[in-house]
């Protein structure tokens, strides 16, 4: 079978455009409001990104998530008869008082575009739009959809993300997140858990008539110890071990009190095939235990927000597909890689469409200094571009003309 090829079909990135879409995306301020109150939010970028897509001729909609927060999309039509590919990106950033550089500067020098969201991730937003473009003016006709979805909220609680799983359908999906390049299969999920610990209170002078809620914490702490000594023994062949922490703690009322209460927030990072139903029997045998050798220890937990780990089978065909590009482009196979953390990418994948990350290189994510490097970007607008015509033209078009 002959596979449509960058050759076949002349993709060629336009460059400058490339530049004046990042650049025009740094300028403007995307702060997420919930990791800093002064955040302008996406509301501006997204209307700047509409206005784009609207006169490259996509079909464009906006989602309407607060008044700061806004998803825009922006759909190519194929003419229906082949497979759909949504590509993602968020387009809030992290705060930039830690920076020191002009975060709202693009500034080009050393093949680096600096810039807060520059890597994390405008690069990628102006690849997914000037990937678009290569394939229109190459004059590629494709048989499924490309969506070009640009969200809100991923870097706080993904509502833009959250959102946009429920109302669109795709055979399959790209993450444009910073990858190195690299083939990105999976990543990591998380369980916050709170644990609340309770005591008796009493006057300091009156021991017999107290229970120490904090104390009974530290018996908790050991074991939390324990299970992450234990969790250190499992492995996943990319990510490693699970983990869990604690992350925070709180009890007392004052120096010549029992204190009758404590609440201890912990963290349990997650590896594929672990879910909830297994967080939760970890706290159940912890708690259970420590109330078998303890008789005044009392304790509940709650486990109050999950988020899924990810993982794709590299078999699946947008993996083969973005695999196949890659190859076009460097005649090498992509590494393949996981995140530490957590992306957009497991709401994606969980709601059936199946997922693949990848994106360019690049530094400072959520630091001083942010850049993305700009050949990798280019590179990645190559791959994205091909990647695209590879899943979206149907078999029978591929065929058409082979030798
Ligand atoms: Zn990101």
């Amino acid at each position: 079978m002959k596979h449509p090829s960058e050759q076949d079909f002349a993709l060629s990135v336009d460059e400058q455009q490339l530049l004046a879409l990042l650049q025009g995306m740094i300028r403007i301020n995307s702060v997420n409001p919930y990791l800093d109150p002064e955040g302008n939010g996406e509301r501006e970028l997204a209307g700047y990104i509409g206005s784009v897509l609207e006169g490259m001729g996509l079909e464009v909609s906006y989602q309407e998530l607060t008044d700061k927060a806004v998803n825009v999309i922006g759909i190519l039509r194929g003419s229906g008869n082949g497979q759909s590919l949504l590509l993602n990106g968020h387009m809030d950033t992290v705060s930039s008082r830690n920076m020191s550089i002009e975060p709202l500067q693009p500034t080009f020098a050393d093949g680096k575009v600096y810039g807060r969201g520059s890597c994390d991730m405008k690069g990628s937003l102006a690849a997914m739009i000037a990937a678009v473009q290569a394939i229109q003016q190459a004059g590629v006709a494709l048989d499924g959809d490309v969506i070009l979805t640009f969200v809100a909220d991923e870097e706080y609680k993904s509502i833009g993300t959250e959102h946009l799983v429920k109302t669109l359908k795709a055979d399959a999906a790209i993450v444009c997140e910073p990858s190195d390049l690299d083939m990105v299969v999976t990543h990591k999920g998380f369980a916050w858990v709170k644990v609340e610990l309770f005591g008796k209170e009493a006057n300091g002078s009156r021991p017999h008539e107290g229970v120490d809620a904090i104390v009974k914490a530290g018996k908790f702490l050991v074991e939390l110890e324990r299970l992450s000594a234990r969790l250190r023994e499992k492995q996943h062949p990319i990510l490693g071990s699970p983990s869990v922490h604690a992350s925070l703690i709180s009890g007392g009322t004052e120096l010549s009190t029992y204190p009758d209460y404590c609440a201890v927030e912990i963290e349990r990072r997650t590896i594929p095939g672990e879910t909830v139903a297994d967080v939760e029997r970890e706290m159940q045998e912890m708690l259970g235990k420590l109330a078998s050798e303890d008789e005044q220890f009392r304790a509940e937990y709650e486990i109050f927000f999950v988020r899924e780990p990810y993982e794709i089978d590299p078999g699946e065909p947008i993996a083969q597909a973005l695999r196949e590009a890659y190859v076009q482009r460097f005649q090498t196979a992509p590494r393949i890689s996981g995140f530490s953390g957590w992306a957009d990418s497991a709401l994606i994948h969980g709601a059936g469409i199946p997922t693949v990350i990848f994106g360019p290189h690049g530094a400072g994510l959520h630091g001083a200094v942010e850049y993305v490097e700009w050949s990798s970007l280019v590179q990645m607008t190559h791959v994205l571009a091909n990647t695209i015509v590879r899943f979206c033209k149907s078999n029978e078009n591929q065929n058409a003309g082979a030798m």
